[in-house]
């Protein structure tokens, strides 16, 4: 541990431009143009050791994985190393279950802190340490004001704090004062610790802020062994020394409180990291922030932690997110000093392209319509081949069976078509992909509702594969399965959580609940999906033609096949459309 290695640049902003791409193709960002730096005047000797710090008092979401990706892969890009830690000091709001989802979802985004797994509660007598020597150097008291009046006198950017009457306590009563706090000889509220810095400083978190208070409640590692428990600000930054960090990357929100940290480091002559600040992740249509999301799930807006709606990692997981898709979206927004707002299609076109490469195609109609081929013998069937990824050769072909009694997709027929449509309609001809052309004969209706449950059709069996050996046009294509062979599936449809695109801006007595999308989940109970599909298991995940991408849900139970649509597929189907010649 060295102690002559204290931040010169202040800001953490870089001293010159450089935009050189690096070995990897890409310009380095700002926070690896300060590393590469430190690294030639050899500052840490060379070492890049980064964290993630995470306080379990929830799971995961896209803006942690930000900082996962961006930890881990900075440590790795310079040959250095990334620890998992946990910030533990706040015993009424955390628990186990976070502690182990966080470490499900590093790993599952793909990053190893091999042995370096840590805990704040770990170094709570170390932290204990840290504050008996501030004590003894007269750089911090033991105060009985309430935590009301400690705000109160805490002042303003306009006006400077008041000194407590408490201040100026002796080294031995303070020293005996804090032994008995953490004794528990005194009730929650009575005694605080503060740093003895600057009530006068224009900067609020260096007026003398509280480093210990007591707190009487059991901790989910340390049990009832303390009942003073350290501060966020106390613990994060001697954590972040005790375990070597040499760069402790952060939020843009913690700027401010870099001076304290380093008041701390210099004051206890210990390793002092370089903490570099980043502008936080914020998406369009979701709101990020624990304490919301955690709003979200005790109050039952969504089903859990994990629903697919959500922004966390685990939602996104079930929603059928690769860990490949979030790396690749994190690197592509990069890292800046501003706060910005990032489009959710982003996000979702990082899905679709690692799909579109990897996913194979099936075909589902999630809302059926019944056709029937008059002219397709009863009780007969044959097979067709499909292509199972257009994308991957590799991916080879599979058989699809054709029969007399097929579903399309209801939105795919229209009895009145307006002049736009050009899908299926009365006296129109469309092509059932990989198989026929079918042209429409007339309909069923339900003679109560009027509405159309068949449609009736006849094949022209001169176009077997979807080709007219004549030339002839069809101005659709559509997908399709074979009723008898097809398995039923309930499919989930998601849109945006939020129905407005920044939901946390409302006005004045109102929350960010109130723009809350009441259409964010259509189940669709009675789709019908090809047979080829029927051992999908929970985690698999396709395209089904023309629909989106889809992922087998943890919901599925034998016989019984749920899927969650990941993403829209967006242009892909016009594509596909142009090539054929519809
Ligand atoms: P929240 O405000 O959502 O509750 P937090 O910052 O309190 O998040 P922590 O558990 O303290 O949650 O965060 C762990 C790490 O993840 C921190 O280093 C924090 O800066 C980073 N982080 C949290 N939210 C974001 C975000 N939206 N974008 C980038 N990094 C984030
Ligand atoms: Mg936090």
């Amino acid at each position: 541990m060295t102690t002559s290695n204290g931040p010169e640049r202040g800001d953490g902003s870089p001293s010159e431009e450089n935009t050189d791409p690096k070995s990897d193709g890409r310009p380095s960002n700002f926070i690896e143009r300060l590393i590469e730096e430190d690294n030639k005047t050899g500052r840490f000797g060379g070492k890049v050791h980064t964290r993630f710090p995470p306080e379990p008092n929830g799971y995961l979401h896209i803006g942690h994985a930000k900082s996962i990706c961006l930890n881990f892969a900075l440590a790795i890009k310079f040959g250095g190393k990334c620890n998992l830690r946990f910030d533990d000091t706040n015993p009424t709001t955390e628990d186990e279950e976070y502690v182990r989802s966080i470490q499900e979802d590093v790993r599952w985004l793909g990053f190893d802190w091999e042995d370096r797994l840590f805990y704040a509660s770990d170094f709570f007598e170390e932290l204990y340490a840290f504050a008996v020597k501030l004590v003894r150097k007269g750089k911090a008291y033991v105060d009985n004001l309430s935590a009301d009046d400690i705000s109160r006198h805490r002042g303003s950017l306009y006006e400077p704090g008041r000194e407590s009457p408490h201040r100026e306590r002796s080294v031995e009563e303070n020293l005996d004062l804090l032994a008995r706090m953490r004794k528990g000889e005194f009730d929650e509220g009575t005694h605080v610790l503060r740093a003895k810095i600057d009530m006068a400083s224009p900067n609020l978190n260096l007026r003398d802020p509280v480093l210990y208070r007591i707190r009487k409640a059991a901790h989910h590692r340390t049990g009832t062994r303390w009942v003073i428990y350290p501060l966020y600000d106390f613990a994060h930054g001697q954590c972040d020394s005790l375990e070597g960090i040499t760069h402790s990357i952060c939020t843009l929100e913690f700027e401010n409180h870099r001076a304290l940290y380093d008041w701390f480091c210099q004051e206890l002559e210990i390793h002092h990291p370089q903490q570099i600040e980043f502008a936080r992740l914020n998406l369009t249509y979701a709101v990020m922030s624990k304490r919301k999301l955690l709003r979200l799930v005790k109050d039952s807006h969504v089903h859990g932690w994990n629903d697919p709606r959500m922004l966390t990692i685990s939602g996104l997981r079930r929603r059928g997110y690769t860990p490949e898709a979030l790396r690749s979206f994190c690197d592509e927004i990069g890292v800046t000093k501003f706060n910005s707002v990032i489009d959710m299609v982003v996000l979702e076109n990082a899905l679709r392209t690692d799909l579109n490469r990897r996913a194979p195609r099936f075909m589902a109609a999630v809302r059926p319509l019944k056709v029937v081929v008059e002219n397709y013998p009863e009780g007969q069937s044959e097979e067709v081949e499909a292509i199972n990824n257009p994308e991957d050769p590799a991916a080879g072909m599979r058989k699809m069976p054709f029969s007399r009694v097929l579903y399309i997709e209801r939105d795919d027929f229209m009895e009145d078509p307006p002049k736009k449509f050009f899908r299926l309609a009365p006296g129109r001809e469309v092509r059932l992909r990989y198989a026929y052309f079918v042209k429409c004969t007339g309909v069923v209706k339900d003679p109560t509702t009027g509405e159309v449950v068949e449609v009736r059709c006849t094949y022209d069996p001169a176009t077997k594969g979807g080709d007219a050996r004549d030339g002839r046009k069809v101005k659709a294509t559509l997908h399709w399965v074979s009723a008898s062979h097809a398995i039923t599936a309930e499919v989930r449809l998601y849109n945006h959580l939020f129905s407005a695109e920044h939901p946390e801006d409302v006005p004045e007595g109102q929350d960010f609940l109130v723009n809350l999308n009441p259409n964010s989940l259509e189940v669709l109970p009675n789709a019908k999906l090809e047979p080829a599909i029927a051992g999908a298991a929970p985690g698999f995940r396709c395209q089904f033609e023309r629909l989106g991408y889809f992922c087998v849900d943890t919901d599925s139970r034998p016989g019984r096949l749920v899927f969650n649509r990941s993403v829209t597929l967006k242009d892909d189907w016009s594509k596909i459309q142009k090539r054929d010649g519809a």
